[in-house]
């Protein structure tokens, strides 16, 4: 019975906004990972994990650890971010971008989205960075952000930074298998993350990825991802590490969601055209990043502009939550949470209207069929009613 595994599903009748999808293909080989002896954060699982997530995204080397907010943090030290020096952020994001950069001792400053996609605004990164030079300010790096899956404008992106000597650093924790100009995402940057967390395309429960072509990179994130032993018997710590490798067991977990995840961004992509079509012919309202083939649609997001259509995201959130079905707006920018307040920013109000106007709809894998039929149901109910 794959329900039973299915975010509470059979208990009640709550629909999630992207609930993880896990059977007996992870059920097995946890099961296995178990038998093998192998409970602990190192592993034949967890080394196999990180090839195959590696050839996966076509990058040589790969690392695993606890969360997708370790992999940033441990990215973000191994190319220099540190006390005394800034590091880019886009401001329409999760807050574990922000809060990885200040971990390390770095300032985050904040840039807005393109409208379109929700993506870093490069239009607005060659006068920041200059800016922040002139003010003598180091930019130990830009992280791009890979909104709902759909990868940032890398083609326009890469050389602005290259030409100013700036790292990337690719937080693609919710565009793994997303493609952009046939490379997939976490390849852009000089290294990229993912995330595995229980709402991700894919899960290990928690867990996390760094990816890069740079072995040096990879080796000294691993190195201080199990607290910077050094390889003698003894122990021997010559810096300050971290307790972040992840699990044997969760990686088992990671092998068999990645064998099913060409299977599960069909399925999130299928749900993507489901409302594609319902909105269509609905004035004032777009897809955020519609047209985007190469996106894994881990959430899809539905912009509304009140003045055309006549309602408000916020009322077909509402309707849903009547009937017990999660939605939520996108995500509340950077530069208005209490936490990050006070920092530089750059905006253009983008960011503060895609929060202000936008919903992100119930996208995940295991929806389709008749939780996808109950949730477009109900939409199209509320359309009639608005119409
Ligand atoms: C989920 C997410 C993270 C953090 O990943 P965790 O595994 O939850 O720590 C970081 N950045 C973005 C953009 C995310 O969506």
């Amino acid at each position: 019975m794959v329900d039973q595994y299915c975010g509470g599903r059979p208990a009640s009748r709550r629909i999630h906004l992207s609930p993880p999808d896990v059977g007996p293909a992870e059920e097995a080989l946890v099961v296995a990972a178990m038998r093998s002896g192998w409970v602990a954060p190192a592993g034949p699982d967890l080394d196999a994990f990180e090839r195959e997530v590696a050839e996966r995204v076509g990058c040589g080397h790969a690392v695993g650890v606890s969360s997708g907010t370790a992999a940033l943090h441990l990215a973000l030290l191994a190319v220099g971010a540190g006390p005394g020096t800034v590091v880019v952020v886009p401001t329409l994001t999760f807050v574990a971008t922000a809060n990885a950069v200040t971990y390390t001792g770095a300032e985050p400053v904040f840039v807005d989205c393109d409208p379109a996609t929700g993506n870093l605004d490069v239009d607005l990164l060659p006068d920041l960075l200059d800016d922040l030079r002139r003010r003598g300010r180091r930019i130990a790096a830009v992280v791009a952000v890979d909104i709902n899956g759909a990868c940032a404008d890398y083609a326009r992106l890469l050389p602005v930074c290259a030409a100013a000597g700036v790292p990337v650093v690719e937080d693609s924790a919710q565009a793994l298998g997303s493609t952009y100009q046939g490379r997939y995402a976490g390849s852009f940057g000089r290294v990229g993350i993912f995330s595995f967390n229980g709402n991700k395309i894919m899960t290990t429960s928690s867990g996390g990825m760094l990816v890069s072509e740079d072995s040096g990179l990879i080796s000294r994130a691993r190195r201080l991802s199990t607290q910077a032993r050094e390889p003698v018997a003894h122990y021997e710590h010559r810096d300050v590490g971290y307790n972040y490798r992840l699990s044997n067991v969760l990686a088992a977990l990671g092998r068999a969601q990645l064998r099913r995840l060409d299977g599960m961004i069909e399925r999130r992509r299928a749900m993507r055209e489901h409302y594609a079509k319902v909105f269509a012919s609905v004035p004032g309202t777009r897809i955020l990043g519609d047209g985007d083939a190469g996106s894994n649609c881990w959430l899809t997001s539905l912009v509304v502009d009140p003045a055309t259509a006549g309602w408000r995201a916020r009322d077909l959130g509402e309707h849903l939550a009547a009937h017990d079905i999660e939605t939520r707006p996108m995500f509340k920018p950077m530069h208005r949470q209490p936490a990050h307040l006070d920092r530089w920013a750059v905006v253009t109000g983008a960011a503060d209207r895609l929060f202000a106007g936008s919903i992100s709809l119930p996208s995940g894998s295991t929806l389709p069929g008749v939780d996808a039929d109950r949730v477009l149901g109900l939409v199209e109910e509320f359309l009639v009613r608005h119409r």
